[in-house]
């Protein structure tokens, strides 16, 4: 068996070892906070560890009252890890082991002999297993499965703490030295470390490869779908749709190139980002939104009729071309062309739907811009884009709109 020091050893290089990889990972990745506070508990763990393992080598208080509250403190990192890996704050309790291990020591009965301090120890390590094990529980990171195994895991291990807390009570010992008949509990906690540390590691590797995912998925610019993640998220949507019709529409911002030559690039960027704000914050439920080119965007929604890809069509394009956009050399307008296909459920095909859309979009952009069109059958019906009422609010603005559409409406449904 090895001895007591030698172990304190070993659990060091551990948790430094462990520390030092996480906090090296935060470097890289310094948006994932979970990885630096991870690392930080391992380190704190390894420091007060390292304290409690230098006993008579340095004085009483600062190995045994410091170096234990300094590898409780560890918990209070974890729990925080949890906590954003989830994106949200810690709850207070995280605290509980640090503050056992404090009040008990206020008590000179518990504090004088060593039975008592281990226990008390191993009651604070239970009380901040069975916490992290409600954060895992209560979480929503990774998948519910291995939040339940981890809870588990943290659960047992804190099942370990109280046995060994008990067992120290009973042989009240007088150095590490007696605590052997401990040992064979001390391996339940190494064994479900391990486990917990793996179940970590994977749910950590999980979150990563959805990260990537994402990262393949979205257009860096805009936060939108690009094409591939539009399309994928077209197909769900038709595939979750059981009955009902889906209409397509795409954007094209009209004389862009402009913008981009007399206000710069830039200005043109910040354009692109109004633009897929107005929209995703127009976007009704059961509808996706992307960037399929350079300024061209696409809606794909859920709809009962034509009409409703119409109506909000027509209210991105007049929130657009009413938003002003500051540049340096003053304010300015941008407007939009827009076509729409529709199909119902069972015959939507999305490069047909493309092809119709784009074909409704030319005879916009041919009408003068700034307007709506809608491929219905063989022929492209555009929305009157006049506005001659004044419209204050919402309200009579989506009045105002479904007139103009209803004008056309027969010839929508063909
Ligand atoms: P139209 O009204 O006919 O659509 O004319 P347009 O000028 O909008 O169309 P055109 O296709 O000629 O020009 C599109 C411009 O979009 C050209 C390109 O420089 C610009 N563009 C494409 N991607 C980006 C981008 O990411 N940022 C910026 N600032 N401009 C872009
Ligand atoms: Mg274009
Ligand atoms: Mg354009």
């Amino acid at each position: 068996m090895i001895d007591v020091k030698t172990a304190f050893l070993l659990w060091v290089i551990q948790a430094g070892t462990l520390a030092v990889l996480l906090i090296a990972i935060w470097l890289h990745a310094r948006d994932q906070r979970h990885f630096l506070w991870f690392g930080v508990g391992f380190g704190l763990q390894a420091l007060g560890l390292g304290m409690v393992g230098l006993r008579d080598q340095i004085p009483d208080f600062i190995s045994i009252q410091v170096g234990n509250v300094i590898s409780l403190l560890g918990f209070i990192c974890w729990g925080t890890a949890l906590c954003a890996f989830d994106g949200r704050r810690p709850p207070p309790y995280v605290a509980a082991p640090a503050v056992i291990w404090i009040l008990a020591n206020l008590v000179p009965a518990l504090r004088t002999e060593m039975g008592y301090r281990m226990a008390i120890y191993d009651v604070a390590a239970a009380a901040g297993l069975v916490t992290l094990g409600i954060i895992a529980l209560t979480g929503t990171f990774s998948t519910r499965r291995y939040r339940i195994m981890l809870a588990i895991v943290w659960f047992l291990q804190a099942g370990s703490c109280l046995v060994f807390a008990y067992i120290s009570t009973r042989l009240m010992p007088r150095s590490f030295n007696e605590m052997t008949l401990a040992v064979a509990v001390s391996i339940v906690g190494l064994i479900c470390f391990v486990t917990a540390i793996t179940l970590i590691a994977k749910m950590m590797m999980d979150r990563s490869e959805e990260r990537l995912q994402e990262l393949v998925r979205t257009d860096p610019l805009t936060g939108a779908f690009n094409r591939r993640g539009f399309t994928e998220a077209y197909l769900g949507l038709v595939d979750t749709s059981p009955s009902g019709a889906i209409g397509l529409i795409i954007f094209d911002l009209d004389h862009f190139k402009q913008v981009n030559d007399v206000y710069g690039h830039q200005v043109g960027d910040a354009v692109l980002l109004e633009f897929a704000a107005i929209c995703k914050s127009l976007l009704p439920q059961r509808a996706a939104f992307g960037r399929t080119g350079g300024e061209e965007f696409a809606a794909v929604l859920a709809i009962n009729e034509a009409r409703d890809a119409a109506l909000f069509a027509e209210t991105v394009r007049l929130a657009l071309a009413e938003r002003e956009i500051r540049t340096d050399t003053g304010t300015i307008y941008v407007t939009t062309s827009i076509g729409i296909a529709i199909a119902t459920i069972a015959n939507a095909d999305l490069d047909r739907m493309m092809a119709q859309a784009d074909s409704a979009l030319y005879a916009a952009k041919a009408q003068g811009r700034n307007r709506t069109a809608v491929k219905s059958g063989a022929t492209v019906v555009t929305v009157p884009p006049a506005r001659n009422d004044s419209v204050d609010d919402q309200a009579d603005r989506q009045v105002a709109i479904l007139k103009r559409i209803a004008a056309v409406g027969n010839n929508l449904d063909n």
